[in-house]
């Protein structure tokens, strides 16, 4: 039986302590004990510490949303996983389609940094997902493919599904348009079969792929309970305690 994770990408936004503070507390006042699902809070870099201090007691957990594949070193402005894991995350997003979109993140980079991330005891949770003009030509298929099979190269099964995925067609992120619970439970569906291709069926079996995608407290039940889908990552909905803790406890 998989267990369930919901992660809050709180992208850009509430970077401040304080304002971090405000949201994660809230959250912890509602989620702090719930025990039905895995919860993480996945902040900006700067309100990293003031989360893990303000979840420290509940069993909310925290994530970065990026990190840079080097343990230390003359690479300006970018931040270590092993201080993210130091300052007391458990886990951290890597291959968000923005980063793909606007930072140039090949799936070879993004290999370095799920690597790295798992080397030093991090979860990382990897999306993957086609664009609006990549599902009209007909190759949703062979982008998550390529996405995960590029993502997950050379990591041996066992170690490999630590990894939480993310199915998160572009398209449908910031938009609005969630993808249907079909459509999401069909490529879900995929990325299983393709995962006992690459390991087996009883590693693929294990393995817990999120949908992201404009998930909100009255989509979360129709999504989250295809079989496929173990759980939400979840951008816009998750800046307020009422909307993430609707999805959460959907
Ligand atoms: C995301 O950024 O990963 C995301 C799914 O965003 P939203 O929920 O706002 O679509």
């Amino acid at each position: 039986m998989r267990r369930k994770i919901i992660a809050g990408n709180w992208k850009m936004n509430l970077g401040t302590p304080q304002a971090a503070k405000e949201l994660a507390w809230g959250l912890v006042e509602k989620l702090g004990t719930y025990k039905d699902a895995d919860v993480v809070l996945c902040p900006p870099f700067t309100a990293l510490p003031a989360v893990v201090d303000e979840v420290a007691e509940s069993r909310i957990a925290v994530g970065a949303q990026n990190l840079y594949p080097e343990v230390s070193g003359a690479y300006t402005g970018e931040i270590s996983p092993q201080f993210i894991r130091d300052i007391g995350c458990k886990y951290v997003i890597v291959g968000h389609s923005e980063r793909r979109q606007y930072f140039g993140e090949t799936d070879e980079f993004i290999n370095r940094k799920v690597k790295l991330a798992l080397e030093l005891g991090l979860i990382p949770i990897m999306c993957c997902g086609e664009t609006e003009a990549e599902r009209e030509e007909g190759r949703t298929e062979e982008i998550v493919l390529r996405h995960v099979t590029g993502g997950l190269s050379g990591i041996h099964g066992d170690l490999a599904v630590k990894v939480v995925l993310a199915y998160e067609p572009v398209w449908a992120i910031g938009t609005g348009r969630t993808a249907t619970p079909d459509q999401a439970q069909e490529v879900h569906a995929f990325i299983r079969d393709l995962l006992a291709k690459m390991f087996d069926a009883e590693t693929a079996a294990r393995f817990r792929i999120q949908y992201g995608g404009s998930v909100k407290p009255d989509n979360a039940r129709d999504l989250l309970t295809r079989p496929d889908i173990d759980g939400a990552l979840v951008g816009g909905a998750s800046l307020k305690v009422d909307s993430f803790a609707g999805i959460v406890m959907y």
